[in-house]
C-alpha cells in the first residue's frame, strides 16, 4: 500500500495538530506516494534501527520519538542524526514519528501505563484548551434533520460519552436575492421571509473543513449563513498526563515495588515517602516534571513520570510522592501500543516490532 494509507490512519487517531508547539511528529524522510509493505516499529530512530529495517526489508520505520528536532544544515555524517537521516534516504526507508501526539490521546502512551498498573477511571490530566470551535448555523425546517445528520456524520456534536449534541431554535430567516440569484425558495429581487431552525454545534477544529463542506452539501440554499466560534473550553479527550485510581489502596512501599515489577525498572529514583496509602495515582511518560502542580491539585497520592531533576525532586514538598522510574522504562510499551494500532487496521500488513533495546542509558548495579 501507500505509505500515505498509513500516515493518514495513525493521524486520524493521533493528530497532528494535537502535538506540542516543540514537537516535530509527522512524516519526517519518505514520500507519501511510496509503496510500502513492512513497517518496523521503534520508540528512538537510532542506526541501529535503521540497519535493522534494511535487514528485515522494512520501508518505513513507525518510532515515538523523532529522530529530527531542530534544523539540519550539515549532512556529513558528523552526528548520529545526520547519519540516520543520510542513510534512511539512500536506502529509500522512511521515517515517521508520533510522538506527543500520541502522548495526548485518550488511547495513548499514558493510556498504555495506566493499563500496565491497574489504574483505573482514567481521565486527562491536563486537558487542552481551545481545540474546540462552535458552529451556528441557519436552516429551513424541512432541511433541519438533514443538515444536523450531515454535521453529525462530518464529527461535529461529541461531547465526552455523548455524540449528536446541537441546540436547536426556531426563528424567522429574512433575504433578498438580486438579479443573479437562483434562491431555493422565494424570487430574486423580493423580500423573503423563511421559517427556518437556528443549529448550534460544536466540533474539534481539526475537522472543519470537513464539517464546512458537509453542511454546505446538505444545506438547500445557495448562499449559507453560518457563524463560527472559537472556544475556550478544555477537551477532556486531548491533552497531557493521565490520572486514575488503584482497585484498593497500597502502602507506599508496596506501590512501588509493583510499578518497578510490571514496568521492568532496574531502579526508581522517588521522593521521601509520605506517609499516605496510594489511591490515586498520575502519570506521563518520559518527561513529565511540568505537570507535578496538576498532579498535587488533583489530589494524586503519586505522580509516575521520568527524567526528574535533582532539584525537582523537592517541589513534592511532602504533598505527593514522585517516581521517576526512566524514561525508556516509562515508555516502552508505547512500541506494543503502535503495533497494536497497525495490525487491527491493516491485516494484510506485515509490522515487526523491533529487536534492538534503543535505550541510552545503562544501570551499573
Ligand atoms: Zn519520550
Amino acid at each position: 500500500m501507500k505509505l500515505s494509507q498509513l500516515t493518514t490512519y495513525l493521524e486520524s487517531l493521533a493528530p497532528l495538530a494535537y502535538q506540542e508547539d516543540y514537537d516535530n511528529a509527522g512524516l519526517i524522510v519518505g514520500q507519501p506516494e511510496q509503496e510500502i509493505s513492512r513497517a518496523l516499529i521503534s520508540l528512538d530512530c537510532t542506526e541501529a534501527i535503521v540497519d535493522e529495517a534494511i535487514a528485515t526489508n522494512c520501508q518505513v520505520i513507525v518510532s515515538h520519538h523523532p529522530i529530527v528536532f531542530r534544523g539540519l544544515k550539515k549532512f556529513n555524517g558528523k552526528t548520529y542524526v545526520e547519519r540516520v537521516v543520510e542513510k534512511a534516504i539512500r536506502n529509500n526507508i522512511a521515517i515517521y514519528a508520533i510522538h506527543t501526539n500520541l502522548d495526548n490521546i485518550m488511547e495513548g502512551v499514558n493510556a498504555k501505563i495506566c493499563q500496565t498498573l491497574g489504574i483505573k477511571n482514567c481521565r486527562i490530566l491536563a486537558p487542552k484548551h481551545s481545540l474546540l470551535k462552535k458552529l451556528v448555523t441557519y436552516v429551513p425546517q424541512s432541511h433541519a434533520d438533514e443538515v444536523r445528520n450531515a454535521l453529525f456524520n462530518a464529527g461535529a456534536g461529541n461531547i465526552g460519552n455523548y455524540s449528536e449534541t446541537s441546540f436547536n431554535t426556531d426563528g424567522t430567516g429574512t433575504f433578498k436575492g438580486n438579479d443573479n440569484a437562483n434562491p431555493y425558495v422565494g424570487e430574486p429581487g423580493k423580500r423573503h421571509q423563511e421559517n427556518e431552525v437556528r443549529i448550534e454545534t460544536i466540533y474539534p477544529t481539526i475537522l472543519e473543513s470537513k464539517i464546512l463542506m458537509a453542511l454546505v452539501l446538505a444545506h438547500p440554499y445557495e448562499e449559507v449563513a453560518y457563524d463560527l466560534y472559537n472556544l475556550s473550553n478544555q477537551s477532556q479527550q486531548v491533552g497531557s498526563g493521565m490520572i486514575g485510581e488503584l482497585d484498593y489502596p497500597l502502602d507506599e512501599e508496596a506501590f512501588l515495588y509493583h510499578v518497578k515489577e510490571k514496568m521492568h525498572c532496574h531502579v526508581i529514583r522517588h521522593t521521601t515517602h509520605t506517609g499516605k496509602h496510594v489511591k490515586k495515582v498520575a502519570v506521563c511518560g518520559g518527561a513529565g516534571g511540568f505537570l507535578l502542580k496538576q498532579a498535587i491539585a488533583a489530589g494524586a497520592d503519586v505522580f509516575i513520570t521520568a527524567d526528574y531533576k535533582y532539584h525537582e525532586f523537592f517541589d513534592a514538598d511532602g504533598k505527593i510522592l514522585i517516581a521517576d522510574i526512566g524514561h525508556f522504562e516509562s515508555e516502552q510499551f508505547t512500541q506494543q501500543l503502535l503495533y497494536e494500532i497497525i495490525t487491527k487496521k491493516f491485516t494484510n500488513f506485515a509490522v515487526r516490532l523491533t529487536e534492538v533495546n534503543t535505550n541510552p542509558v545503562k544501570y551499573f548495579i
